[in-house]
């Protein structure tokens, strides 16, 4: 099927042919009005769901009143929201407002670099975990774990190094005179849903500490309670000196920001960074109101924390019952599971399956599949899923009485 866009529009997305016109909550719905789940959420940005009344009026009202005026000048909400998201650190700090996932990652890797060279002058090199994801932009492509998918782009910029992830020795034998600092996806998100182990991540806070090297984790895709604490490094009970958040932050409306320890933040001074649009009056009041709405919450009585872990659970426990799905991963509603060799389909074919059944959900190659609903997704929402699932592998089940 041809889409209406293709002669003029870069074929940069391989598509699913399927047109959204509407949303709410947990649901889409397409131009002929058919009725979607959404177990994808715009690739975790629309956490709160669709069409969000709380964010819409926000946006709107202040549409009404000022779009944008540089960042020369004041805005209005940038203060409150900075102080919420300090607040959600747990660290005192400061904040750098982008637009985007890739440009809150290349903000973190100057503020890191600057910070180097006028505490640490022999090291430049970024070091990153194989198999992460940083964005597309040359330096966060660069940052990527993923050399080949670089190599048409060649040449990426020089001082990164990668390492496995979840290695510990490999980690140890890297982290040197010459590092700046180490970046990580505490949960690896594109390629497939990757905790890091509890034993990796006392390894690397301890090495970083000791070595002097900056611990910049990647909260893209695992921040605004994705897995059930403001910021996924809270499970793992360390400090990082940076984090980048972004998709979830706006509810939807572009937004990014890196936030950093003040030490730290105070590296950059006027001349050093900046961004035309970043931390708009819109973007500002679409993220102060998407965290205003997180902490209103209370999902069938409980907090968003608790209601974003027992949802997660339930659906993981779930997924574990299906034959032909294995390896069931993440936190939170932040999932990954694997399709096994004798699966009646690829995930791919899956997921293709699943939109015409009327659920979305993310394939990543033909062995992984990936949910990140909305937060506010309950048990039923799952069941509706998992009964999907069951009806198009045609896979016996034991639970059904
Ligand atoms: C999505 C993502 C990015 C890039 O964000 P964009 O908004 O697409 O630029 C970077 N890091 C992680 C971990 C991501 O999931």
């Amino acid at each position: 099927m041809t889409l209406p866009d293709e002669q003029h529009v870069m074929n940069t997305f391989a598509r699913i042919p399927v047109e959204f016109v509407r949303g709410k909550g947990m649901e889409l719905y397409d131009a002929s009005g058919k009725t979607y789940l959404d177990f994808l959420s715009g690739i975790g940005t629309v956490s709160l769901g669709h069409s969000n009344s709380l964010v819409n009026d926000a946006v709107y009202q202040q549409l009404k009143k000022l779009t944008h005026v540089s960042n020369f000048f004041y805005v209005e909400y940038r203060a409150e929201l900075a102080d919420r998201l300090i607040e959600l650190f747990e660290e005192e700090g400061k904040v750098f407002f982008a637009n985007s996932g890739a440009e809150a990652v290349e903000g973190a890797l100057k503020l890191a670099r600057k910070w180097g060279h006028e505490r640490k002058p022999d090291a430049d090199t970024i070091v990153t975990a194989l198999g992460s994801f940083h964005g597309r932009t040359y330096g966060a492509m660069s940052a990527t774990g993923q050399p080949e998918r670089a190599t048409d782009f060649a040449p990426v910029l020089p001082g990164f190094e990668y390492v496995p992830f979840n290695d510990i020795e490999a980690l140890d034998a890297t982290l040197g005179d010459d590092t700046v600092a180490f970046m990580l996806e505490i949960i690896q998100g594109e390629s497939g849903v990757w905790p890091a182990s509890q034993e990796y991540i006392d390894v690397v806070a301890k090495l970083c500490k000791e070595r002097n090297v900056l611990l910049i984790i990647d909260e893209i895709q695992t921040g605004i309670h994705r897995t059930g604490k403001p910021f996924a490094f809270q499970h793992y009970g360390i400090t990082p000196d940076i984090i980048t958040s972004a998709k979830a932050l706006g509810n939807g409306y572009p937004i990014g920001a890196v936030i950093a320890r003040t030490e730290v933040a105070d590296t950059f001074v006027p001349g050093d960074h900046g961004s035309t649009f970043g931390g708009s009056p819109l973007a500002c009041a679409a993220a102060l109101s998407t965290l205003i709405a997180f902490d209103a919450m209370a999902l069938d009585g409980a907090i968003i924390s608790e209601h974003v872990e027992a949802v997660g659970a339930y659906a993981q426990s779930k997924l574990a019952e299906i034959p032909y799905l294995t390896d069931i991963r993440g936190k939170g509603l932040m999932i990954g599971a694997t399709l096994t060799d004798d699966a009646p389909l690829n995930a791919a074919q899956l997921r293709d399956a699943l939109c015409e059944a009327g659920c979305i959900i993310n394939a990543i190659g033909d062995k992984y599949i990936r949910l990140l609903p909305p937060l506010i997704c309950k048990n039923v929402h799952i069941d509706a899923l998992i009964e999907a699932i069951y009806a198009i592998m045609k896979a016996p089940r034991e639970d059904i009485s």
